[in-house]
């Protein structure tokens, strides 16, 4: 019997992504005023996005990005790296919400994922992208059969996926604990999540974007025509801002009843051998996650280590966002339990790196947009655990409504309707504590929902990671 805490004895207290030789330089924070036709607050996918999308629509544009601390440090530099065409947080939860305009959302999803390869391919941007799609895996007799019906569903949305009985999902990957599964071939992609965005980050300072780090932004005000934000040495006078702050308190207080920072955490292993890997299969490099509500999200890396991320979802009293949070030694020994239970074979492996980061959690999973000060100041967050894809769709969303235009996006009504907000504290925590344990009671139930989360689904409010 392994001890899971002997397997991470040596494991570095960092993001694996982050702790890469090729980590870029910082920029040089801001330290006098200036003027910008568009500034960007906020350095990860979102913020990135929208700056070079952008310079994309219009070169002549001059646009300023400011971050708090480095490019793609937070969400976008720690994430599983699991890229999807979904911008509703999967097509099951897009169902239930839009049923109307999923049809339309998959397709603009697709579109987006295929817009991401292609800028990924078009900037020489270095980031191990692998479209090895992704599968969601039954391990309780009952899931094979919800599985069959979602695969199903899909279908009717003209996503072809494939649906594996026992033998051919451990054809796939190898584990005791796997009945089956379904394959999205098309509509995910793998990906190093911060060499994507130290890409992002080159492709913009190539298109002229002004990039300066360790500025934060600390107030926002309308100035004249314009938009006038403080940071601790220098001012910004913009004709237009997009807030791309994620889980971190937004500069505009309106906004942030609507997300909770939730913890999320992860383990990553040391480069597996020829027979390790050997010993579980997984020839094809997709991505996995299981189908419980608390699930584990699971791929390989380039060097053929074991991302084992998920599970646990950590909400701190007064959402607070702290560096502290990222570590949680019993997330990690419950993670590492699970991982060997899965995988027996790999009794030997030890864990080279444990971390958590923070995400943008919504009552409804997928992100909700604003227009705030005329016009002139756009949000967008709630990503839910899901923006790796999504944040582009979103860059272009707030690109559209800064520029005032109606296009297919913008007339979403996912766009235009916002989710419920959280309720304050201390209403909010007890909420979010017994919804949890209502979540973890259902995966040990046959996924029954009880009294709780039947009223939250016909609410149409929710927790999720
Ligand atoms: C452990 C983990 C695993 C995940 N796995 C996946 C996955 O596999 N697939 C998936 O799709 N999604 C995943 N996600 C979610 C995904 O990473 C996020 O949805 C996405 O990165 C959000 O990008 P962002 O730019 O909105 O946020 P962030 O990357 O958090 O960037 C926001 C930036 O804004 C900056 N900022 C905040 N306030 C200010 C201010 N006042 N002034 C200046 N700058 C400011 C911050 O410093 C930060 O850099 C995961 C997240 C975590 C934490």
């Amino acid at each position: 019997m392994v001890d899971p805490a002997r397997s991470l004895q040596d494991a570095e207290p960092l993001p694996f992504w982050l702790d890469d030789p090729g980590r870029p330089q910082a920029a040089s924070a801001l330290v006098s005023q200036t003027r910008c036709d568009l500034l960007v607050v906020g350095g990860g996918y979102s913020g990135l996005w929208t700056a070079l999308v952008a310079k994309e629509r219009d070169p002549s544009l001059d646009v300023l990005l400011i971050e708090a601390q480095e490019i793609g440090w937070a969400a976008s530099g720690r994430n599983g790296g699991f890229c999807e065409a979904s911008l509703t947080h999967g097509l099951g939860n897009g169902y239930q919400r839009w049923p109307g305009e999923l049809a339309r959302l998959e397709r603009l999803g697709s579109r987006n994922l295929q817009a991401i390869e292609d800028a990924i391919k078009r900037y020489g941007i270095d980031c191990d992208w692998e479209r090895t799609g992704s599968v969601t895996v039954a391990t309780e007799p009952y899931q094979v059969e919800e599985l069959r019906e979602f695969a199903e569903l899909a279908g009717r949305f003209g996503a072809e996926l494939t649906v594996l009985d026992a033998d051919a999902m451990r054809a796939e990957i190898d584990s005791p604990t796997f009945l089956g599964g379904v394959w999205d071939k098309d509509g995910v992609a793998m990906v190093n999540p911060a060499r994507l965005a130290w890409g992002l980050k080159q492709a913009c300072l190539d298109l002229g974007v002004r990039i300066h780090e360790h500025t934060r932004a600390t107030g926002l005000a309308g100035s004249g025509a314009g938009i006038a934000v403080r940071t601790p040495y220098g001012r910004v006078l913009a004709g237009r801002v997009a807030l791309a702050t994620n889980a971190f308190p937004s500069l505009l207080r309106r906004h942030r009843p609507y997300t909770v920072p939730v913890y999320d955490y992860a383990l990553m292993t040391e480069p597996l051998t020829d027979r390790q890997l050997a010993s579980i299969g997984w020839r094809n490099r997709q991505g996995f996650a299981d189908s419980t509500n608390r699930f584990h999200y699971v791929r390989l890396s380039a060097d053929n280590r074991i991302l084992w991320g998920g599970y646990d979802v950590v909400y701190h009293y007064g959402a607070r966002v702290r560096a502290e949070h990222d570590q949680r030694p019993q997330t990690f020994a419950t993670l590492a339990r699970h991982f060997f239970e899965t995988f027996p074979q790999l009794a030997d492996v030890r864990f080279s790196h444990s971390w958590g980061g923070a995400i943008d959690t919504c009552t409804r999973f997928s992100a909700f947009f604003d227009l705030s000060h005329g016009g002139r100041v756009a949000y967008a967050a709630g990503y839910t655990g899901l923006g790796v894809g999504a944040t582009r769709f979103g860059a272009e969303v707030m690109l559209d409504l800064l520029a005032g235009e109606r296009t297919e996006r913008t007339a979403l009504e996912m766009v235009r309707r916002k989710p419920l907000p959280f309720p304050p504290e201390p209403i909010r925590s007890a909420g979010i504590g017994i919804t949890q344990w209502s979540l973890a009671r259902a995966d040990e139930q046959q996924g029954r929902r009880n009294l709780w989360l039947r009223t939250l689904d016909r609410l149409g409010l929710g927790f999720d990671s």
